[in-house]
């Protein structure tokens, strides 16, 4: 911990005077704070803020009602009454705790459902349910690969796959986002080595999509195995939402690790791993965030089995979603806004800098849309954003009230004139 005090910070007051006092620990936390109370200090309180209650696409914050265009739940499966009352099921026949940990006395049959629904669902022999999303990445990387592998991810990954990456004790390496030559460089030079080659599927703070079916002929040419994070693309890309795999439509064997969210598309909350039955085997016997952490609760498996089941049923979601996401990046781009090239829920509306992007905001929340600033080192720091989502709970007609304050903002900035916004198709 000490080592990473930044130098000024009470670690280094220490080295010179004596033992730490409590205020000298305070006083560093603080210091790493300046910049958010720099934000609220100026009027720009909007991060963490507390939401009521939500139906459909609104959300209600304090005593306003506020069109939700933050949301992970791109399928608007949140609050539904159906997955409300598997939950509630699920309740009535476990409770809401589990008796421990999965190994010990924590397994439910709804585990094992579960289980069986996701690697059906991804056309693998099993899967293994963790209690989050940010464990899953954390412990089943460092599972993998330990000391003597390589472990290769592209430069945007999500930080949990990066703290499993670090936590593995693996050689660990970067290559720039989507650099399929950088990443045929250092496969090549690991070439006979235990190689973990990791990628999301769609890029959180970008949108994008990688590039897989060249990332599996350079896994397959090299020896490595292939790990593919879903968390941003299950139930928004391929044509019934069913992930990277559907869109590119690639075999069943071309990503050997599959993992999940179950708290984005599916309304609940956990993650998982769909793969080769070796490897949920040894993953449920040495990822140690899965065999010494409480199993997750009945009330989030029964609700995250009736999303898959609305997923497979309702086929139009993914779809409709889609067409959303089109109307509200080309009335964007039409009043001049940057977004960069999105196929995924999750709509960059870039900004020159942090102030602009702040005021961009408050002006969103106070004219009834919730959206939320992005910062370094979220993402880079010359590319501040409003990270809007699209969900398939809003109508046509949200989003082009939700373009009419892009719009007026537009305007107020002077960044495009009367320009008339023509969305629907
Ligand atoms: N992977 C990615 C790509 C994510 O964006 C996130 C969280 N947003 C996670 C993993 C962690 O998932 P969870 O929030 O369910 O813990």
């Amino acid at each position: 911990f000490l080592s990473r005090c930044a130098p000024g910070s009470a670690a280094d007051a220490g080295a010179n005077r004596g033992p730490l006092s409590q205020e000298d620990y305070l006083g560093f936390y603080k210091d790493k704070l300046k910049r958010f109370h720099h934000f609220r200090e100026a009027g720009h309180d909007y991060f963490g803020t507390p939401i009521g209650h939500q139906q459909g696409s609104y959300v209600q914050v304090g005593d306003r009602k506020m069109l939700m265009m933050a949301s992970y739940s791109y399928l608007g499966l949140i609050n539904r009454p159906e997955v409300n009352q598997a939950a509630e099921e699920a309740i009535q026949s476990y409770g809401t705790g589990a008796h421990g940990v999965r190994l010990l006395a924590g397994t439910f049959d709804a585990h094992r459902e579960l289980e069986k629904e996701i690697a059906d669902f991804f056309h693998a022999d099993d899967a293994i349910v963790y209690s989050s999303g940010f464990m899953t990445n954390m412990a089943t990387v460092a599972a993998l690969v330990g000391k003597g592998d390589v472990v290769i991810g592209d430069e945007l990954n999500h930080a949990s796959i990066v703290d499993g990456c670090q936590f593995s004790a693996a050689t660990f390496l970067m290559f720039p986002h989507n650099n399929l030559q950088a990443l045929e460089a250092q496969l090549k030079e690991h070439s006979g080595k235990r190689i973990l080659v990791i990628v999301d599927a769609v890029y959180s703070m970008e949108g994008d999509v990688a590039p897989l079916p060249e990332i599996v002929q350079l896994c397959r040419q090299y020896g490595a195995m292939l790990m593919v994070d879903e968390a941003h693309s299950l139930g928004v890309i391929g044509e019934y939402g069913r992930g990277i795999q559907e869109y590119f439509n690639l075999p069943d064997d071309a990503i050997d690790i599959k993992m999940g969210t179950l708290s984005k598309s599916i309304a609940s909350c956990g993650g998982f791993i769909a793969a080769r039955q070796e490897i949920i085997d040894y993953l449920k016997c040495n990822a140690r965030g899965f065999i010494f952490s409480a199993s997750l609760p009945a009330a989030q498996v029964g609700a995250a089995r009736k999303c898959f089941e609305i997923i497979r049923r309702e086929k139009h979601l993914a779809g409709h979603l889609r067409k959303l996401r089109d109307q509200f990046v080309n009335g964007l781009r039409q009043l001049g806004y940057e977004v960069p090239p999105t196929e995924s829920a999750v709509v960059p509306i870039i900004f020159p800098t942090e102030q602009e992007t702040l005021e961009a905001t408050g002006y969103c929340r106070d004219n009834g849309l919730f959206v939320v600033p992005v910062f370094y080192p979220a993402v880079p720091m010359d590319k501040p954003r409003i990270r809007a989502t699209v969900t398939a709970s809003l109508t046509e007609d949200d989003v082009d009230a939700a373009l009419s304050v892009f719009q007026a903002l537009a305007i107020a900035r002077g960044q495009s004139g009367e320009k008339k916004v023509t969305t629907k198709d």
